[in-house]
């Protein structure tokens, strides 16, 4: 079996056998496009090396060596050649881009031997020992394990010594004294000197590729982008170009679009007279793509030219990376760009007005979980005023807003984040050792580097606010402080971050949510087109309404009414229902409580117009309503004329030892029948005014915790008689439905029974996956995070749905429920009703609606759409 191939035996379709990089280098190369030659080594080989204790099979180190040879002959250069020296980059390349998180090794085969026949080939010993001393410092990390900063410090040194700015003012005996320190760096770490051998070199390289597969910060990457382990990362070998010949040479970045905001147009960055990753990494300030139409106006027309080419052929916005040698174009990489949420709104609508791929495609395009991203809360106006501005010197890499306390290094920032603070990284620049820091950061910040730096790719990637390159901001990472135009920020100390605008301010801003733009809502109603699922909301404050209703929600999936109860006046007469000492007394506090009720129905019938509203008679234990100390309950007893031992006395008769599984739900129509019969009354009642008003008014009534038929039966003929005399003293119709809550195992069991006397069912996930797992949904938090750290749980099933178990349960209740009344409306409602892995499954056993929190809609709009498309 085949474990190399040339890259033109490939093509874009390989990205399980070539890696990304691997497939698309083919495509490229298909394409006709200027790629300099090379071969790939599959990701298989990538798992049987690592499973084979780290050993190359004898097949694969002939089928490389027959690689190399057909590449000498390609190229019409060879490791050992006396005029054409090859010399090749390694590349990592996984099926998934994981920017940074694996290694690369430029220039290798170079060695004391052969250096004079490159030198001589170009004319140009400054470029041979440059490439050289990179080949050792690269090679010696990568595949030695020597920590860059020895090479670095090292070079730094000459630097100062010599008063120069940048690499490029290194002349011949400079790097030749720093070839011989770095050979000496790596004897002394190795206890061997660097490898002279190419095919050694080679070899040692592939390794280091394949290793890094498991390197830390590559399963740190993996772990949060659900990559699976078994993968393995594919090696490309190529032959080099040279970016760093001269001032006719370079190499860069470029986007066809904006990655942050989505513009049409080439966005990027570039290096005159540079090499490999010294964009990425910041070693000089990189100049805009747009300068290269002045510095090498052929090179950037045929970079507008293919990028437009590549742009057509994917049909996606793409992350392009190019080297110029002596004024030749060559393309080393292209892949669909990283974007953050708003440009991947922007860039989907445009590419379907443009006409490059239909509507279904560009809702495929969109992660529906980086939706919200675009709606992430802005700083307020009114608090921005206030403000006072630090800097805005930076670049706007990621948009968003956030405030937090800085610190200096990633582990700090890690550790006070799980002690629960917001936290803000601020550095120099960061590297993907950072990668645990940055996760959990609700900013980022830089001094250095550029839009296409480490910072700016990962943080655009996560959706993170970020702000690099601000000059002006002086960091000294050991001290832990910083200084900004006179301001000193220390360790803990709070800062405000806007990535749009890129301006950071001192202190802590109030924000506001915001509603996303134009594409935002193109895409949204080409989701709702698409979609089979209705999506809607669960609300009951007119506030939470409002803002729900401007993302077009179905209806209601959840009004909860005990959160009507809690303001005072109301809690108040909550409680006099509760401590009632006779029947006319407790009628007296429901009447008032009906009243509250009414107004409250009405304004949500007059949100929500004719869109259905699913509304829930009361659920939790009554025990919640109760006084909590010595004041609350000698104030109370006062108001109700009872003793302080009477109050004592109820609120003992009131306690439960375990009240997620106590007198709640429909258990306390049971004991307490006329408290759904006010809220059924208040229902009614209010639709009827708005009758009256002219709003086609549609209550779904709905019981909660039901697990026993006869539960239903009898308090839905309560509410049902009761309504129906209220109809008739009214001469009226109203148009509603009484359903219940299956959040209850039995329930779902006994879900054609319950069917019978129930207009329609509605799936309360968060109740049903803790008493299916038998975990208090209150106490989980405490243990839920090691199962899935010890890989025990492989999800949270209170944010993703176990499909197997609890799913299981409500696939049962489903199709019981439709064999019984086909027509019948099921839905789900609570956290799991806006998690997009789990709306495709809810899509695919046939419910109707899901129903989430507000902010959440787009998002399940979004995959809703997806899973039908
Ligand atoms: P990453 O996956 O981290 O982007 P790459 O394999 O793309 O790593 O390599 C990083 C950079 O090294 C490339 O962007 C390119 O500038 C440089 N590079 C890689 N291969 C070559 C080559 N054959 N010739 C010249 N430069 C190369
Ligand atoms: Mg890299
Ligand atoms: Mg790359």
């Amino acid at each position: 079996n085949k474990q190399v191939y040339d890259f033109n035996e490939g093509n874009a379709k390989m990205k399980d056998i070539l890696g990304g990089k691997g497939a698309n280098l083919a495509e490229m190369t298909k394409l006709g496009l200027p790629i300099p030659k090379g071969f790939t080594i599959s990701t298989q080989a990538c798992m049987s090396y690592l499973n084979q204790k780290e050993d190359f099979s004898e097949d694969l180190i002939q089928e490389i060596k027959s690689h190399v040879k057909s590449l000498q002959l390609a190229t019409g250069k060879s490791f050992n050649d006396s005029t054409q020296l090859l010399l090749v980059s390694v590349r990592s390349g996984a099926k998934q881009s994981m920017p940074g998180m694996m290694d690369t090794i430029l220039n290798l085969g170079l060695n004391d031997g052969n250096l004079s026949v490159l030198a001589e080939e170009t004319g140009n010993w400054v470029f041979t020992l440059d490439c050289y001393r990179r080949l050792i410092q690269m090679y010696g990390n990568v595949v030695a394990g020597i920590p860059s900063h020895y090479f670095e410090r090292c070079l730094d040194k000459v630097k100062t010594a010599k008063g120069y700015k940048n690499d490029t003012d290194l002349n011949c005996e400079d790097w030749q004294g720093i070839i011989t320190d770095f050979k000496a760096i790596y004897y002394k770490h190795c206890q061997a000197s660097f490898p002279q051998e190419p095919m050694q070199q080679l070899f040692g390289a592939i390794a280091a590729v394949f290793s890094s597969w498991n390197n830390e910060r590559a399963q740190v990457y993996r772990e949060l982008n659900d990559i699976p382990d078994n993968l393995g990362t594919a090696v490309n070998i190529q032959e080099m170009v040279y970016g760093n010949t001269g001032n006719q040479s370079g190499t860069g970045v470029a986007f066809t679009r904006n990655p942050s905001t989505g513009e049409n147009g080439l966005f990027g960055e570039y290096l005159i007279n540079a090499q490999g990753e010294d964009v990425v990494a910041g070693v000089r300030t990189p100049a805009s793509i747009d300068k290269l139409a002045t510095d090498l106006p052929q090179c950037y027309e045929d970079l507008v030219r293919l990028s437009d080419l590549l742009e057509k052929h994917y049909c996606d916005m793409q992350d392009i990376e190019f080297t110029i040698e002596n004024g030749k174009l060559f393309i080393l990489q292209t892949r669909n760009g990283k974007r953050t949420a708003k440009a991947a709104f922007n860039i989907a609508v445009s590419l379907v007005n443009e006409g490059l791929i239909s509507k279904e495609q560009a809702l495929m395009q969109i992660e529906a979980k980086s939706v919200d991203q675009v709606l992430h809360p802005t700083f307020s106006a009114e608090a921005l005023g206030a403000a006072k501005l630090l800097t805005d010197e930076g670049l706007p890499a990621s948009p968003g807003a956030a405030s937090g306390r800085v610190y200096f290094d990633a582990a700090t920032a890690q550790e006070k984040a799980q002690a629960g603070e917001k936290v803000i990284l601020l550095r120099q620049e960061t590297s993907p050792e950072d990668i645990n820091g940055m996760v959990v950061s609700q900013a980022i910040v830089t001094s250095r580097g550029g839009m296409t730096s480490h910072a700016a790719v990962v943080a655009r990637g996560m959706g993170c606010c970020c702000v690099v390159g601000c000059s002006d901001l002086e960091i000294d990472e050991v001290a832990e402080l910083a200084r900004m135009n006179s301001q000193t920020l220390h360790a803990g100390d709070y800062i405000s971050v806007d990535g749009t605008e890129a301006k950071i301010y001192a202190g802590q801003i109030a924000m506001v949510p915001s509603t996303g733009q134009e594409a935002f809502h193109t895409i949204m109603d080409w989701a709702r087109e698409k979609a089979k699922l209705d999506v809607r909301m669960n609300a009951e404050s007119k506030s939470d309404i409002r803002m729900g209703l401007s993302f077009n929600p179905a209806g209601i999936g959840l009004v909860r009414t005990e959160h009507m109860f809690f303001a005072p006046e109301r809690l108040r007469e909550m409680r006099r229902f509760i401590f009632s000492k006779n029947a006319y007394d407790q009628d007296a506090a429901l009447k008032r409580i009906l009243n509250y009720q009414l107004e409250d129905f009405k304004t949500i019938y007059e949100e929500m117009q004719d869109r259905p509203v699913v509304i829930r008679l009361l659920d939790p234990p009554l025990h919640e309503f109760l006084p909590h100390n010595n004041q609350e309950i000698s104030q109370l007893a006062k108001q109700l004329h009872l003793t302080i031992s009477q109050l004592e006395n109820r609120m003992d008769e009131l306690a439960e030892v375990n009240p997620m599984l106590g007198h709640r739900g429909c258990r306390l129509a049971i004991s307490y029948p006329n408290l759904y019969k006010m809220q059924a009354e208040a229902i009614i009642k209010s639709a009827i005014i708005m009758k009256e008003k002219g709003l086609r008014v549609k209550p779904e009534i709905m019981i909660p915790l039901v697990g026993i038929k006869e539960e239903l039966t009898s308090i839905r003929a309560e509410i049902v008689a009761h309504i129906e005399a209220l109809l008739i003293e009214n001469k009226t119709y109203i148009d509603y439905s009484v359903g219940a809550m299956l959040e209850i195992p039995r329930a779902c069991f006994i879900a054609d029974d319950l069917a019978e006397s129930a207009d329609f069912f509605s799936f309360g996930t968060n109740d049903l996956t803790q008493l299916t797992y038998g975990f208090s949904r209150d106490d989980a938090g405490k243990f839920i995070n090691e199962y899935v750290n010890r890989k025990v749980l492989k999800l949270d099933p209170f944010q993703t749905l176990d499909e197997v178990g609890v799913g299981k349960l409500i696939e049962i209740a489903v199709n019981k429920a439709r064999q019984a009344k086909p027509e019948m409306k099921l839905g789900v409602c609570g956290e799991l009703g806006g998690d997009p892995r789990s709306i495709a499954f809810f899509h695919k056993i046939g419910l109707d609606y899901v129903s989430c929190s507000p902010f959440r809609v787009p998002i399940a709009q979004l995959a809703a759409a997806q899973a039908a498309i």
